[in-house]
């Protein structure tokens, strides 16, 4: 099953994302992941995205296209996969249905999730992750028992470069203006389920599940 996740920053998508590849067992495939692996890698592509990341534009679609290509057509796709924060403009989602076609697939449906913009700063300005197991806290709604420590292992929390208040705004403009008319692009198709994002995770799954028939 190849589907696409659609939604703003601090939706809840990536969260839902893991949770639903481990369900139907298929990868999730996150650009901002492999991208955020570059940079610590300190790799071309790494230097690249940086300072682009930083301040949450987009990097450029051929980058990303082939980035993702790399990544789809390796076999533990073949089963289908999730992608979370790909495509995120126009182009990509026609690079992307080009890419499948080439393939002999296609995108079977997007999940979109919307939250309120006060949602989204909740969730992004709280958020800290574990820089050695990589769990995730959240100051307001999922407090570590010390502010700046692992529950699970005791590793150093992180905030993330671009969950700053300025970067998130940023983030959430862009999303508005780039991604959001995918909205049409995949109702046009017959492809869009709609979850509200401000959901809980577990009943977002479930509701995920139900609408996918599973
Ligand atoms: P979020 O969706 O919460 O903003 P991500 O982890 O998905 O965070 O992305 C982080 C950053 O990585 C983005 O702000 C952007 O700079 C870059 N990025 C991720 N996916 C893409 C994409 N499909 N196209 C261009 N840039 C991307
Ligand atoms: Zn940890």
């Amino acid at each position: 099953m190849n589907l696409i996740f659609l939604g703003s920053p601090g939706s809840g998508k990536g969260t839902l994302a893991k949770l639903l590849s481990s369900a139907l067992g298929v990868p999730h495939i996150s650009p901002g992941d492999i991208l955020r692996e570059e940079v610590k890698q300190n790799s071309e592509l790494g230097h690249m995205a940086l300072p682009i990341m930083k301040k949450g534009d987009l990097v450029p679609d051929e980058i990303i296209l082939k980035m993702m290509k790399k990544r789809i057509t390796q076999a533990d796709c073949l089963g289908g996969f999730i992608l979370d924060g790909f495509p995120r403009n126009r182009a990509q989602a026609i690079g992307l249905d080009e890419m499948l076609s080439g393939l002999d697939r296609s995108v079977i449906w997007t999940l979109q999730f919307e939250v309120s913009d006060e949602c989204a700063l909740k969730r992004l300005g709280g958020r800290r992750i574990c820089s050695v197991c990589g769990a995730d806290f959240n100051l307001f709604t999922k407090p570590p028992k010390n502010s700046d420590i692992c529950d699970i292992c005791g590793g150093k929390l992180l905030q993330r470069a671009d969950d700053t208040d300025e970067v998130i705004l940023n983030r959430l403009k862009v999303y508005r203006q780039e991604t959001l008319p995918l909205e049409e692009y995949y109702k046009r198709q017959g492809k869009l389920i709609r979850i509200n994002g401000e959901l809980e995770a577990e009943v977002r799954l479930t509701e995920a599940l139900k609408a996918l028939g599973k």
